[in-house]
């Protein structure tokens, strides 16, 4: 027959064997009610000292485990040392007025917390193997430790309330070329430090590789986090010019009160896709999370997985805008424009160049565009048609190319085009690198007799070593600075339109206005002398069967 109190170590060694956590006072608690119950004890209290040396001060942690009824003086202690030098002391309280403890069941008690006492060692033991495991190389928290925290915040109080955010160190590389590696990372861990300090995080930074790293913090500390994001000044010495400035994007995630954190997953795949996009927008380097923001993600993803498909299936076609000689009304040449037929929609640049740009998808893009208007040009002088001359744009993408000025002669030359009749637009550049680049890629493309437009000018870094430096024929002047009916002589854009075509014609360069819209923009260009305009005053940008209708007419 067993027993109740052999059925109550039976039940206390079930539950102690499958506790997540053995040192928990309440699944303790839990586990040894029922012994203590039959064995008369009042109150168990466990103390963990981390050194023995420790005995007796209050450098310790105290838990009731037990504490159901009154007690009187009759005590028992057991103490044991465990291996890393620790000391745990249990101390047992006997029920007031009840029979005293027999030599049997003293015995018992000890047994407790023998058994007890090898539970709570594979705990530790457990923890400092875990400890192990949360720490990369350069000794920050990992993703692994991060998540757990995160579980047990989970667990006893819930995650609302708390923002999650996953941050990129910005221009890192920079930084560390610039002071070296030592310092580089001291200065990221003093910003670590300080972004700690600064979100009063319960759970440390922690970083999941390189310079990325992810965090947890109340809500009301938001605006603080964001502004130390934004920049904060970090020193790694005490010298003149120790210190660099340090910021971040990031995409922080307001959790909702009904999130639930299963899988690590279900936190990542919300910061870390609104971090990416943060990241790459240029702009905005810190953005929230919204559903909205990471369908748009997948929607980027959808097209560039649509993108070879799609150009087999020739859904992308060429329309032609029409450029005007203002002064004759001539047809003078055309601009070579994208549209998408996808779905039965036609789809406009805008909604797919950017996201094709993400990568180099945008330069096969630009090759079919040249391919197709080649094929073009060929039908129509084929058909004796007077044939102008059509630009198509090149993206910035193209620069990493070296062989670029090859690959497109090899289009023209395949579909026998005179190189006269074609133009290239470019837009300008931000960097050094890209610029060296234009240089060569214009200057090679003009020894073919191809010419090149700085196209959009006046929206970017608009420089004179732009216009100076790179070999250009053709300066396409952006419609932001092309005067509107409102403006007077006076208004800057009046001003920089008349002196960016003064000198355009100075220089030798054909000059025309982009997006002109009215009669009275025209007489501005009149005026100015800008002999060539593009926009829908004159024309949209045409399908292909009504651009030949306007080529027969040039006849
Ligand atoms: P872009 O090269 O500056 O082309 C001119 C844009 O201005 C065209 O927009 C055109 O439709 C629009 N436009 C023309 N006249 C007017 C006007 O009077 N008023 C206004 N408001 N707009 C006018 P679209 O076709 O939407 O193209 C937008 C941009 O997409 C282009 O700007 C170009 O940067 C890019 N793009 C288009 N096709 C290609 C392509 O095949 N390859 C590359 N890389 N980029 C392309
Ligand atoms: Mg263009
Ligand atoms: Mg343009």
């Amino acid at each position: 027959m067993i027993t109740d109190i052999v059925q109550a170590f039976i039940a206390f060694l079930e539950k102690m064997n499958n506790a997540e956590d053995a040192l928990d006072p309440n699944i303790v608690g839990d586990a040894v009610e029922d012994i203590l119950r039959l064995s008369n004890v009042a109150r168990l209290k466990i103390t963990y000292y981390e050194n023995e040396k420790f005995e007796g001060t209050d450098n310790r942690v105290t838990y009731y485990v037990y504490d159901k009824a009154g007690f009187d003086d009759e005590k028992l202690f057991d103490r044991r040392i465990t291996a890393a030098n620790g000391l745990v002391v249990y101390e047992f309280d006997h029920v007031m007025g009840a029979e005293p403890w027999s030599e049997r069941i003293r015995d018992r008690l000890s047994l407790l917390t023998s058994m007890l006492y090898v539970f709570n060692s594979r705990q530790m033991l457990k923890q400092v193997a875990d400890r192990f495991g949360y720490f990369d190389d350069a000794g920050y928290h990992n993703l692994r430790f991060f998540i757990t925290q995160l579980s047990r915040l989970s667990r006893i109080r819930g995650l609302s309330g708390l923002v999650a955010a996953h941050f990129n160190l910005r221009n890192f590389q920079a930084i560390n070329n610039q002071v070296g590696r030592k310092n580089g990372d001291t200065i990221m861990r003093g910003f670590v430090d300080g972004l700690e300090e600064c979100a009063d995080c319960e759970i440390p930074v922690s970083r999941i590789g390189g310079d990325n790293f992810i965090m947890a913090f109340e809500t009301d500390k938001i605006d603080k986090v964001i502004k130390y994001l934004s920049g904060t000044v970090v020193s790694f010495g005490d010298g003149y010019g120790e210190s660099v400035q340090v910021s971040a994007s990031a995409g922080l995630y307001i959790i909702d009160d009904d999130f639930v954190l299963v899988e690590p997953s279900d936190l990542l795949d919300k910061v870390m896709p609104t971090s990416m996009i943060a990241k790459n927008s240029g702009r905005d380097s810190i953005m929230f999370y919204s559903d909205e923001l990471v369908e748009r993600k997948k929607h980027n993803a959808t097209i560039q997985h649509l993108l070879p498909e799609a150009m087999e299936k020739e859904e992308f076609q060429v329309y032609y805008q029409p450029k005007i000689d203002i002064i004759t009304n001539k047809l003078a040449g055309a601009e070579a424009l994208c549209r998408w037929l996808h779905d039965g929609r036609l789809v406009p640049p805008m909604e797919f160049i950017p996201i094709l740009e993400k990568n180099t998808d945008i330069c096969k893009l630009d090759f079919y565009m040249i391919d197709h208007v080649c094929r073009d040009i060929r039908k129509w002088l084929d058909e004796g048609k007077k044939v102008v001359k059509v630009s198509v744009n090149l993206s910035r993408k193209h620069m990493l190319d070296v062989d670029l000025v090859k690959h497109v002669m090899e289009i023209i030359d395949r579909h026998n085009v005179p190189h006269e009749l074609i133009e290239v637009e470019l837009t300008e550049t931000t960097t050094d690198v890209e610029f060296t680049d234009l240089k060569r890629v214009v200057g090679g493309l003009q020894q073919r007799g191809i010419s090149a437009s700085v196209d959009d000018f006046g929206t970017g870094y608009s420089s004179l070593n732009l216009i100076k430096e790179v070999p250009w024929n053709v300066i396409k002047i952006d419609k932001s600075i092309v005067p509107v009916d409102s403006d007077d002589e006076r208004s800057p854009r009046s001003v920089m339109f008349k002196y960016v075509v003064a000198m355009a014609k100075e220089m030798g360069l054909e000059c025309i206005a982009e997006g002109v819209e009215t009669e009275a923009q025209v007489g501005v260009l009149k005026r100015n002398g800008c002999d060539l305009a593009q926009g829908f005053f004159f024309d949209r940008p045409l399908p292909k069967p009504e651009f030949e209708k306007r080529l027969d007419g040039n006849n």
